[in-house]
């Protein structure tokens, strides 16, 4: 572990522990560094690696995104905001420790739960963020194993829906340059069908993601209603005639996958049947008109719930409602990102989100609300477990991850702690065996391979 430079006393600098590495606790610290320039600033993460979502829940194939990551790298490459990864709070360290040892505490742990839809659940329902999850290789989802079959069902109508879409629909050969792991993306359903509760015009997707579909040259899409054509709205307007265009009939002689949209029905119920599953939809607007669908898979891409931790936060400190607007949670306990307003908007808005909890924390401060004169990570260091992993770690799991560029990919990604743990220690990422055991090879960067 490199070395933290102590919280000098007597600085009029608060130092400051933030939890969570995602991009709500990146520009946090981004901006208290700003107006702090010597204040010890900390992000605790739960897993060895940085990042959050924006590593393990924008979809790989969009690489241009995940590339904000390297504004984050270099906040913490120059030493001014340390990484102390490997670090659960609730389970290595507690929220209060936190608050013992650090003058501002910040929460920004996201929300990682999929919301479950009512009538669905059991074997061959999935959970979109769970997908995601798994295609981006995070080590939660080792043992997640799901089985699409031939046809799958997508419940929802926002750019999660749309990213599980293109990964399910997309040739296996087009991921060049992503980091998608190839051997999860050897399933592939021949029909999926994309189900909406409400119509066309106010479904949540952006119109660039329905227009990117249009370049899956060997599929055919279909839409059973749009609703509205020439409207005002110019977002809504792009949207409507982005899937006019893409459900327009096009020639490929044999589709590989085929999609259909139906917008405006509700799901009701999964039932099994010998041959699979069958959904069933009501009509959104009338609740008469009923549509089945028979499917092997269903994934519910409808949304993130308040995971167990947010609703024992926000009971536990009964801040009232303004304060928590502003991200306040008790004296010098802050909230930030999808932690702090719920799992909406992508990442720009966590910089806003960032920008005014940082005015809040500022403020407390210079008022006076908030005193400075807590010695910070020497405070909590007899309560810290030895296997934390500083950034020079991380550095040494990217490096092998990026060294692994077979199959086109730009990296892949270590799918397991233990291989994490183990390159964040050592110096020599190239290395490719490490262990045998029976008949399978791991290799450096955590894969199992069948011989
Ligand atoms: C599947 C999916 C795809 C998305 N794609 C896009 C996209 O393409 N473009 C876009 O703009 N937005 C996208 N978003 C939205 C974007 O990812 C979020 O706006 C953003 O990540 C929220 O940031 P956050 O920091 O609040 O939460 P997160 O990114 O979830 O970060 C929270 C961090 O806290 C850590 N953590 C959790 N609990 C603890 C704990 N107890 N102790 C320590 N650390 C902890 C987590 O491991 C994680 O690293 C997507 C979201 C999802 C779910």
């Amino acid at each position: 572990m490199s070395k933290i430079p102590s919280q000098s006393s007597g600085e009029r600098e608060p130092s400051v522990a933030i939890v969570g590495s995602g991009p709500a606790g990146c520009y946090t610290a981004q901006m208290l560094r700003k107006r702090w320039p010597s204040a010890q600033i900390v992000v605790f993460e739960r897993l060895p690696v940085p990042y959050g979502l924006l590593r393990y829940g924008v979809s790989p194939d969009h690489q241009g995104t995940k590339a904000i990551a390297r504004q984050f790298d270099r906040l913490f490459a120059d030493g001014r905001v340390h990484f102390m990864g490997n670090v659960e709070v609730g389970k290595h360290v507690s929220v209060q420790q936190l608050q013992d040892a650090f003058d501002v505490v910040v929460l920004a742990a996201g929300l990682g739960a999929d919301r479950p839809l009512p009538g669905l659940a059991g074997d061959g329902v999935y959970g979109a963020g769970q997908v995601m999850r798994w295609f981006n290789s995070h080590p939660d989802e080792q043992s997640f194993a799901p089985c699409f079959g031939a046809t799958t069902t997508i419940i929802g109508n926002g750019n999660v829906a749309v990213d599980v879409l293109r990964l399910l629909s997309k040739h296996r050969d087009s991921f060049t340059g992503s980091d998608l792991d190839p051997r999860l993306i050897e399933q592939q359903p021949a029909r999926i069908h994309v189900v909406g509760r409400s119509p066309a015009s106010a479904a949540k997707f952006d119109s660039v993601m329905i227009r990117e579909l249009a370049d899956i040259d060997d599929a055919v899409f279909d839409v059973d209603a749009v609703d509205a054509t020439g409207h005002e709205d110019k977002r809504i307007q792009a949207k409507i005639e982005a899937l006019l265009d893409l459900t327009a009939v096009r020639a490929v002689s044999s589709p590989r996958v085929h999609v259909s949209f139906h917008f405006g029905w509700t799901s009701e119920s999964l039932e099994s049947t010998p041959d699979g599953r069958t959904l069933r939809l009501v009509d959104t607007e009338s609740r008469q008109a009923v549509k089945l669908i028979e499917t092997d898979s269903v994934v519910t891409a409808v949304g993130f719930g308040s995971g167990l931790q947010h609703e024992i936060d926000r009971t536990y400190f009964e801040s009232d409602e303004s304060d928590l607007d502003c991200g306040l949670l008790d004296s010098g306990l802050y909230c930030s990102g999808w932690f702090r307003r719920g799992p909406t908007g992508g990442i720009p808005a966590n910089r806003l989100d960032a920008k005014m909890v940082c005015t809040r924390i500022i403020e407390d401060v210079e008022s006076g609300a908030v005193t400075p004169r807590k010695s910070g990570l020497v405070a909590l260091a007899a309560h810290l477990h030895p296997d934390t992993v500083d950034f020079a770690g991380w550095r040494r799991i990217d490096a092998a991850e990026a060294s692994r560029t077979a199959h086109g990919r730009c990296r892949t990604k270590v799918p397991d702690i233990a291989t994490m743990l183990d390159l964040a220690r050592t110096c020599a990422p190239e290395r490719t065996t490490v262990t045998c055991v029976e008949n399978q090879t791991t290799d450096a960067v955590g894969h199992k391979e069948e011989r």
